[in-house]
């Protein structure tokens, strides 16, 4: 378990459609993991408070600013259990999250359970690799987010460990297809419409590391789930190749 993280990352887009060259700001603050943690641990460090003013502040007078969140807002406390996560996403639509994704245990109160909590976030929860036997998408794969003149295309991704971590029953019909290949579908399709990629991922270091190393054309990811690649997981880019 892991208390919620929020960092800002700043990214300078150099936008080539135009001439000449005109330079945009925009900055992702982003959680994961937040486990339910509305409440700070009892050494008095984190919850959701604390999360929230932390986000007032750097959101103040911010016109470049969006708020991300990479999957497992619940499980963890006792509120979480008791009512099966439903009240996290109820306090999180009060931080003003522009986008989410799913993570592994958005499943932990079965596959119904996960629906309810994408009609109770107010914002878009985005995941391009959940799929049934029918071909159905579980929820939309991307969001286009217009933010300082940009538009920000947020694919989300979930983890191909899905097997190991929920059982059948919490998944019913629903299941993960090859994050990478998913989510680069959905990335062709974004393209032409937007300037700049981002994925919101609940994926393992291994799979951080893989879209790093061999997806280019989606030059920044955020995620969830892995603590170990949580230093390497953005990347600045030069938006040329957007154009
Ligand atoms: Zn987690």
């Amino acid at each position: 378990m892991r208390l919620s993280k929020c960092r800002a990352l700043a990214l300078f887009l150099l936008v080539c459609s135009a001439l000449p060259a005109e330079i945009r700001q925009l900055t992702i603050l982003h959680t994961n993991d937040i486990h339910a943690r509305l409440s700070p641990a009892p050494n008095g460090q984190g919850g959701l408070a604390y999360l929230a003013a932390t986000i007032r502040r750097e959101r103040a007078g911010c016109n470049h600013c969006i708020l991300l969140n990479a999957g497992d807002l619940v499980q963890g406390t006792p509120v979480s259990t008791v009512f099966h996560g439903l009240p996290v996403y109820e306090v999180a639509n009060l931080l003003g999250y522009n986008a989410g994704t799913l993570g592994n245990h958005e499943f932990d109160y079965g596959w119904m359970q996960a629906k309810k909590f994408m009609e109770t976030a107010r914002y878009p929860v985005v995941s391009a690799n959940v799929i049934n036997e029918g071909g159905t998408l579980f929820t939309a794969p991307y969001v286009i987010l217009r933010v300082n003149g940009l538009r920000v295309a947020v694919i989300g991704g979930l983890t191909d460990l899905m097997p190991t971590l929920v059982t059948p029953k919490q998944m019913g019909e629903w299941k993960t297809t090859p994050v990478v290949a998913a989510v680069r579908k959905a990335a062709a399709e974004v393209r032409g419409k937007s300037d700049v990629i981002v994925l919101l991922g609940h994926i393992s270091a291994g799979e951080e590391k893989t879209f790093l190393e061999t997806v280019p054309e989606i030059p920044i990811i955020v995620t969830g789930m892995s603590i170990t690649a949580s230093n390497r997981r953005s990347r600045k880019t030069a938006a040329c190749s957007f154009a």
